[in-house]
């Protein structure tokens, strides 16, 4: 037999098939060592045949196999070939995408554990050993149990009775439990008229996917949940995607609580056993349920019955390293592969999405109102010019102080939401202007006080706070833009009585991170939460009455095409965490542009209105949906390395446009708006592309290219331009 082989090594040189003779009984799928010139490596079985047409005796052997199912799944072979053909990315890395990085690396097998039970008559036991008699009893009743477990409850008498030849043992496989011990009450709810509907018609249309538009509150979780039990009963299996799952600990514990040992959750801040154990259940049909982040799209699940993917709008869903796949597109295929239903969740659809379901591709069901009729918090506009000119300083409002003050009097929680960490955007020399950059990135720094450093956000580089101006001299420096740590700081001089917890990159990391602070506010342990955009994430607590957005106008004036559609989205979402309880809740939403219609819009709940406006202005300017922007990325060690990159890129491409140009909106070079990023120069070459234009051949070109110290790479409609 002749096994065609991919190397595990990713590098375009050895992106082809190997053959290597091999002996019945592997399969494709099958992770293998084979020789590679003077090493060995491991490999993927792609295909097995009959015969070779390498010479005999040049033909090499495969070393072993794995045991076991093979590693890769008849589908995932399909989706990779699919996905290395699509983004022109070799095999090798592809195929990366499907194991968890544990099992390449080899640093992690799996751990057993020993269980006892008893055999043999317990009435030997003298009655005066009484421990024995004890554990005994224990085993009759509840049957085989961890050794560890029995020690620490009965002692030395497990050894004892071990000696009496009471005691049978058995190894077996143990799988470490991420969340072990955590479970949310068992909520089996009646599902209101609207969420029957919706089931039944995700149930019976005949699209491949269906869009759930359901407000905030709308109940859209528990019509996934009911969805995954009528395939959980048929025996299927069921994918659930969520933008970043510790920042939703309470979906977890819900779907752990409905299905057990059932779900396996694939995320980045499980240790590599448990992410290892969790891959492995998946694998061995032992959990049928993936839950987790865009990675979990490539569970290693057959016969898939249900794909959701919650908060379908969120940026987190398209991949920033190669392959730089969009979970949307390989969900997509999965659902065709398995013949199954794909739901996308938003209280807040991409425009995109929103189109195609609008036209008829997807099938739309709304959801326009709260569970139990709740209103949706009243949001009112505050204009901090006015603020300015009454000569209030601080990042709160007025009516934010007075409202904030009612909520805490009254007992309840409040979120403020502000898209920026650290203490300061910026410090700025009073005398010269100066503002400290970062040295190998193209940024301003951030002012940290905790810590009382400088930080680059985009490489994480820390510098001194100098004491006086390095350009001038100077000694007058000023803070300027207003980050999560001021606003903490303000906050306990206003309302010293209150607990403030802070929720940003810089206080979440670690395992459980996310989860510790979640888990004191949804505990009441704090009044005022505190945060960047993780606060807006799907979060479901009761008692929080007020959010207040400190300042709207933060991702308004990218420039972005989306920046319109992420301010919306992002507004509604924070807003949606007020009043989710039995208590109606408010939003105070602060802004410098009170006028603007996205915040209108916003305010109003008005996604229609938002969209046909955000449509129409798509249309006109030829953006997405209406057209792809495509951003071919060169990032070079030097200016020079990155510019010669440059040139050649664009030559190339310019060939493509030259011979398509009716298919090109646009097409250009220039600099990228960041220049430069952890010490590489950053350039791009920026194109605006018609349905049908040659994607293909930009892929192929940018593949083809290669440079020792510069790197290039294609991006369809990014959702990051900097
Ligand atoms: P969404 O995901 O649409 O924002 P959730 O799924 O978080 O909304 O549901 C909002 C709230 O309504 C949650 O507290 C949830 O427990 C509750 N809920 C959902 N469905 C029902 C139901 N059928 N009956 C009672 N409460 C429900
Ligand atoms: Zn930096």
């Amino acid at each position: 037999m002749i096994a065609e082989v991919i190397v595990d090594v990713a590098h375009s040189d050895v992106d082809k098939i190997f053959d290597y003779a091999c002996k019945e009984g592997i399969c494709a799928g099958a992770r293998v060592v084979v020789p590679f010139g003077k090493n060995t490596t491991t490999g993927f079985v792609m295909r097995v045949k009959g015969e070779s047409d390498v010479p005999a005796e040049k033909l090499k052997s495969i070393y072993r196999a794995d045991d076991g199912p093979p590693a890769l799944t008849a589908e995932s072979l399909f989706l990779a070939e699919k996905l290395a053909a699509r983004y022109r990315c070799p095999m090798a890395l592809v195929l990366r995408l499907f194991l968890p990085a544990e099992m390449r690396t080899g640093k992690v097998s799996e751990a057993y554990i020993t269980y006892a039970n008893l055999a043999g008559d317990p009435a030997e036991i003298p009655s005066r050993a009484k421990t024995q008699r004890a554990l005994a009893d224990f085993l009759s009743e509840n049957g085989e149990t961890e050794i560890p477990l029995l020690r620490s409850r009965f002692g030395a008498a497990v050894s004892a009775l071990e000696k009496r030849g009471l005691l049978v043992f058995e190894k077996k496989r143990r799988f470490r439990d991420p969340y072990e011990g955590e479970r949310g009450e068992k909520t089996e709810r009646v599902l209101t008229p609207a969420q029957s509907e919706a089931v039944r018609r995700v149930r019976e249309t005949e699209k491949t996917v269906a869009l759930l538009h359901g407000v905030t509150g709308s109940g859209k979780t528990e019509i996934y949940l009911t969805l995954i039990a009528e395939q959980q009963k048929l025996g299927k299996t069921a994918l659930f995607l969520v933008p970043e799952i510790s920042l939703t600990p309470q979906m977890l514990f819900q779907l752990r609580s409905r299905f057990g040992s059932s779900v396996a959750i694939l995320h980045s801040g499980l240790s590599a056993g448990e992410r290892f154990d969790e891959w492995q259940r998946l694998r061995e049909g032992e959990a049928k349920i993936a839950v987790g982040a865009r990675s979990a799209v490539f569970a290693p699940v057959e016969n898939v019955g249900l794909i959701v993917i919650d908060e379908e709008h969120d940026g987190s869903y398209s991949s920033e390293s190669p392959p730089r796949y969009n979970t949307f597109d390989v969900a997509l295929l999965r659902a065709r592969y398995n013949g199954c239903k794909l739901v996308l969740g938003s209280a807040t659809p991409a425009v995109e999405t929103y189109r195609r379901a609008e036209a008829g591709e997807f099938e739309l069901i709304t959801l326009p109102d709260r569970i139990n009729a709740r209103p949706l918090p009243n949001v009112r506009i505050v204009d901090m010019r006015r603020e300015v000119r009454r000569g209030n300083p601080s990042p709160f409002s007025a009516l934010l102080r007075e409202r904030l003050s009612a909520c805490l009097a009254e007992g309840n929680q409040a979120i403020l939401f502000l898209n920026r960490r650290g203490y300061a955007q910026t410090a700025l020399c009073r005398d010269c202007g100066y503002v400290a950059k970062c040295e190998r990135c193209d940024v301003a720094l951030t002012y940290h006080s905790g810590e009382n450093c400088l930080k680059c956000h985009y490489c994480g580089a820390r510098y001194r706070m100098p004491a006086v101006c390095p350009a001038c001299g100077g000694t007058r420096l000023r803070y300027v833009g207003t980050g999560t740590e001021r606003v903490v700081g303000e906050l306990s001089e206003l309302y010293p009585a209150a607990r403030v917890l802070r929720m940003d990159a810089d206080t979440t990391s670690g395992k459980e991170g996310h989860y510790k602070i979640l888990k004191k506010f949804s505990d009441r342990e704090a009044d005022i939460l505190v945060g960047t955009q993780m606060v807006a994430k799907g979060h479901d607590f009761p008692s929080v009455t007020l959010v207040g957005i400190l300042d709207a106008d933060m991702s308004l004036h990218f420039p972005d095409y989306r920046s319109g559609e992420r301010t919306f989205q992002l507004i509604t979402q924070v807003a949606g965490r007020s009043g989710r309880g039995s208590e109606a809740g408010e939003v105070v939403l602060q802004t410098y542009d009170p006028e603007n219609y996205i915040l209108r819009f916003a305010c109003a709940y008005d996604y229609a209105g938002f969209y046909r406006r955000e449509i129409g202005m798509r249309e006109a300017t030829c953006f997405p949906p209406f057209a792809k922007v495509v951003r071919v990325m060169v990032s070079g060690e030097t200016d020079a390395a990155a510019l010669e990159c440059l040139k050649e890129v664009y030559e190339k491409l310019r060939d493509i446009y030259t011979a398509h140009a009716e298919m090109f909106l646009f097409f250009n070079k220039m600099h990228a708006p960041v220049k430069r990023i952890q010490g590489k120069y950053r350039y791009q070459v920026l194109m605006r592309l018609l349905d049908g234009a040659p994607l293909k051949a930009i892929y192929a070109v940018c593949a083809e290219i290669k440079y020792k110290n510069a790197l290039v790479w294609v991006e369809e409609n990014p959702s990051n331009l900097s």
